[in-house]
């Protein structure tokens, strides 16, 4: 058995957002296939609201042009308010609910909304629309098994695949739960609904599940971060903790600040460039730092998105003033934050990445060869694991000069193994402030920053 769905885009959708949700269904195998269709069609851009009988037609003539197969299930993704506000709709239900029997249209002709549902919940968008899809997939197949979905609609939901969500907050419980109730099950399993097909749409649905949890973003980020240089790795694991308000948009900035230094710092010692810090260094001055380094993969992107996300400007609006303002703020300056954060992310991946961020604590001479030991300082586990490395000849030679200092183990090409000091711009050392043995980060002068407890410090000369 083979399920096959053809997926239609209309013009004002980008390609891209459809071949998405095609990737989505492609992740679990089953009978299910979506495909996309080459090319888009275009409505009637008049009024904001789109008539259902304006899409059942347009559905209609597609299936026909198209030699689309009776078969086959056509869905059309569609991004303005539908008449009825649904999310998604059938043929059937266009029948009845406007009762125009006359138009050839059914069971396998869909329409998927694609109207911005980040307000109920942070399911992905191209696997919530996977989701609209399957609802109505499965509906027709449980049609044509003699069942009517009808039955087996809950309203108020359950957290069940057939809650209805008329109140649409509902989707984000049925999304979070992604679970068939025991009656629904007992009944689809009862009308012989393929069992390939409700594995592979219960697969989907757990793997949208997990996307929808409030607490995604830890449970995606944490394998990714916890491979990060300490500095970046503490400010990231904050952010993924902390719940929406004005402490995350506060960590948010942190973690921005975070990544500039870090990259000032790297960036400049791979150029050679001296790194001179003015006293007490704004957010401003770390972002400018980068121009010069310009020609280091990714920080020319990194200062782009720096700039165009405002970020400076909007840090300064809401710190600079005395009165904590309130979280609509960073909104009103149509400013994403955590969008800004991601690109940055992204374009100084190369940066990040750059070696393995180490503490070079001592080096022995064992059987005539170097062995190097310290601590990996990767991750935001104030527990740093040891390392331990061989070299082929005299420390010096490959830059484990000081012992005591941070900086980069760079592994070349060709075997070899240098060390890049990151000292003083980096230092392990006990904090004034909480006493104990911390990783510093330079903030000008004396002055430091311990990440970890985030408070700012002045070391003795
Ligand atoms: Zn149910
Ligand atoms: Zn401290």
């Amino acid at each position: 058995m083979t399920v096959t769905v053809r997926l239609l885009r209309l013009e004002s959708i980008p390609e891209a957002d459809a071949a998405r949700i095609v990737e989505w269904a492609a992740r679990q195998t089953g009978p299910l296939r979506v495909g996309l269709e080459p090319r888009p069609i275009s409505l009637d851009a008049s009024g904001t609201e789109l008539s259902w009988s304006a899409i059942f037609e347009a559905l209609v003539r597609y299936r026909e042009d198209a030699r689309v197969s009776e078969d086959e299930y056509l869905a059309l993704l569609i991004d303005r308010p539908n008449e009825m506000n649904w999310f998604a709709g059938s043929g059937v239900d266009f029948v009845d609910q406007c009762g125009e029997g006359s138009l050839l249209t059914h069971d396998r002709d869909l329409f998927i909304a694609t109207e911005d549902f980040s307000w109920i919940t942070p399911c992905p968008p191209p696997a919530l629309r996977l989701h609209f899809m399957l609802k109505k997939v499965i509906d027709a197949e449980l049609r044509d098994r003699g069942l009517a979905p009808e039955q087996l609609r809950h309203d108020p939901g359950v957290g069940c695949f057939f809650d209805f969500c008329w109140d649409k907050a509902e989707l984000a419980t049925k999304l979070r739960s992604s679970d068939i109730c025991p009656p629904c099950l007992r009944t689809i399993e009862a009308h012989g609904l393929d069992g390939a097909l409700l594995q592979q749409v219960v697969a989907i649905g757990e793997e949208t599940r997990r996307h929808s949890l409030t607490i995604s973003s830890y449970l995606d980020r944490a394998p990714t971060f916890q491979a990060w240089p300490f500095p970046l790795a503490v400010t990231r694991h904050r952010i993924t903790v902390e719940a929406p308000g004005l402490r995350r948009m506060l960590y948010l900035l942190d973690h921005f600040d975070s990544l500039v230094r870090y990259a000032v710092f790297v960036a400049s010692m791979q150029e050679g460039k001296q790194l001179q810090l003015e006293e007490r260094p704004s957010l401003g001055w770390w972002v400018e730092r980068l121009a010069p380094l310009k020609r280091v993969p990714g920080v020319k992107g990194a200062l782009r998105i720096a700039n165009e996300g405002k970020v400076v400007k909007l840090r300064n609006e809401l710190r600079g003033h005395g009165y904590v303002q309130h979280d609509e703020v960073y909104r009103e300056w149509g400013v994403d934050l955590d969008e800004v954060l991601s690109k940055m992310e992204d374009a100084l991946g190369d940066l990040i990445h750059r070696g393995e961020l180490v503490l070079f604590e001592n080096v022995d001479l064992d059987g005539g060869r170097y062995i190097v030991r310290g601590l990996r300082l990767t991750g935001s586990n104030l527990i740093h694991a040891p390392f331990e490395r061989a070299l082929p000849g005299p420390p010096t030679e490959h830059g484990f000069s000081t012992t005591g200092e941070i900086g980069l183990l760079l592994d070349g090409d060709d075997g070899s193994l240098t060390f890049e000091s990151l000292h003083p711009w980096l230092r392990r050392t006990r904090c004034p402030e909480c006493h104990h043995d911390r990783i510093l980060v330079a903030d000008g002068g004396d002055r430091y920053i311990d990440v970890f407890m985030g408070h700012r410090v002045e070391l003795d000369a």
